[in-house]
């Protein structure tokens, strides 16, 4: 059974770590929101010497050595790190993003603070990092529903003003067949091909509709193309379509197979044996384009904070031994502010949080937000107009992006208004607002930074913004 395979999972976890002690920490959030840019810079700075100052036990002098090692869990692909970081550093361009789970190890040597302690530990944690698409984590809600429902879930919100016109070619097609006829690959096939279409619309859309399932079909990993993602929902089913040899048949067994042989082994292979978690989140994106995105932004926040939620989720008895102790909410990105910006920013992400842990109904693991750059890819400057000095963040807009019409070439700096965030968080979840409208960000894409050299020409290490207050609240306890 699930609970006998997580037992087994977990004890052999902890015999494992009775002989060297090692911690899970789970990196994720949708697509973009910066996940494969925060774990490169997080290894970049603690084996190249960065600055740290929030990260007591780096600070003090107790770390002596921080290294990558080979990762206990064979069957999952290593992150790519050295091959992120030659594009960040060399080339200058922002790497890959995450399409499916990877893992890092890295190995921390340290000294207990206290004197017992040193007597007692050999001082050395191994800090297992498993990078993640949060689109996966947005199946939980299936293992609830059987195949009739996740149907007629599926199409009443399609139904809805902000769907209808992207669902409009599924909706189609799915009025075309009949579910009780003989079961057709084609028609699987093609109902299953402008079902994803509909959901990556969704996605795509400024509208960002990110929270809809299943994950797979917007994040397939390895999957794309399996029987197991070849499945849709159809419309109006009736019990008696579920005949030997039905369409209705057939795709209600891919989509208990896409439970069985997917979702449920993601959750209990991965998700019950992590013990912190950061999930990452684009509120600049979000602020930039206006009030529904923020929405949909707080919606996909309490459906991933409902994966976590101790104890409670009857979906997930059984199938989940709760571990993760602590969850950081991170805003990523914060280079695009003005400094003064970053604890409104920070205030903003405390109150979505809170707005979805009230919806998700959570209380137990310990929550922090931050409003942080893991690459920091501009600095600040003041520029004086008239009699007023104005502040700027200076930086290197992408190729291609755009202010005013001026349309930049990716090699030349340039200073930018960076705009302001409200004093005042509320604002940002009040309907009818002007902040969207007249104030929105002017929020454009920069290069990585160059890397600064000593004197002696040794590369300095990736600058950030309070990537030490991260590490600090993630695994500082476990340094102590
Ligand atoms: P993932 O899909 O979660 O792995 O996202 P990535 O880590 O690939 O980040 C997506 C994009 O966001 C990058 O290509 C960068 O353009 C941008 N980005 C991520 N983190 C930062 C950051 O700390 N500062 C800046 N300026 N941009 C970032």
């Amino acid at each position: 059974t699930d609970e006998a395979l997580i037992a087994f999972d977990t004890l052999a976890d902890r015999s494992r770590s009775l002989l060297s002690p090692s911690l899970r920490l789970g990196v994720t959030g949708l697509s973009r929101a910066g996940k494969t840019v925060f774990i490169t810079s997080l290894i970049h700075n603690l084996i190249h010497g960065g600055r740290l100052p929030l990260f007591e036990a780096y600070q003090s002098g107790r770390i002596s050595r921080s290294y990558l090692e080979p990762q206990p869990d064979d069957a999952i692909p290593r992150f790519q790190y050295e091959e992120h970081l030659q594009a960040l550093i060399n080339e200058r361009i922002w790497p890959d993003s995450t399409r499916a789970i990877s893992q890092l190890r890295i190995t921390i040597d340290y000294q207990s603070a206290s004197s017992w302690g040193r007597m007692l530990s050999a001082g050395k944690l191994s800090l297992d990092i498993v990078d993640y698409p949060g689109e996966w984590l947005l199946d939980l809600p299936l293992l609830g529903k059987s195949y009739k429902e996740f149907s007629a879930d599926s199409f009443k919100l399609a139904q809805e003003a902000t769907h209808r016109d992207l669902a409009d070619k599924w909706l189609q097609a799915a009025n075309l067949v009949h579910p009780s006829k003989p079961a057709d690959e084609m028609t699987a096939q093609h109902l299953a091909r402008v079902f994803t279409e509909y959901l990556r619309a969704g996605k795509a859309d400024e509208r960002a509709l990110s929270t809809l399932p299943p994950g797979r079909f917007l994040m397939p990993g390895d999957l794309d193309g399996s029987p197991a993602l070849t499945f849709a929902p159809l419309a109006n089913l009736k019990q008696e379509d579920f005949t030997s040899g039905s369409l209705a048949s057939m795709m209600e067994r891919r989509y208990e197979s896409y439970k069985t042989h997917v979702v449920k082994p993601f959750f209990r292979e991965h998700i019950a044996r992590l013990d912190r978690q950061i999930v990452l989140i684009d509120a600049m994106q979000a602020l930039n384009s206006g009030g529904a995105v923020v929405a949909d932004l707080e919606r996909a926040l309490t459906d991933i904070l409902s994966c976590f939620r101790p104890g409670g989720s009857s979906l997930l008895t059984g199938l989940f031994q709760r571990r993760i102790g602590r969850i950081l909410v991170a805003a990523t990105k914060a280079d695009h502010l003005h400094h003064e910006s970053h604890d409104r920013l920070e205030a903003i992400v405390r109150r979505l949080v809170e707005r979805a842990i009230q919806r998700a109904d959570f209380s137990g693991a310990d929550i922090d937000v931050l409003a942080m750059a893991a690459v920091r890819a501009t600095r600040e400057a003041t520029v004086t107009q008239g009699k007023d000095v104005l502040p700027v963040i200076v930086g290197t807009p992408l190729k291609g992006e755009k202010i005013n019409g001026e349309v930049f070439d990716g090699e030349t700096e340039t200073a930018i208004f960076p705009g302001d965030l409200p004093r005042n968080p509320n604002v940002i979840f009040e309907k009818n607002e002007a902040f969207h409208q007249d104030d929105a960000l002017r929020f454009i894409r920069f290069r990585p930074p160059k890397i600064e050299s000593t004197a002696e020409g040794i590369k300095l290490s990736l600058p950030h913004i309070r990537l030490d207050r991260a590490l600090q609240f993630l695994i500082g306890d476990r340094l102590s």
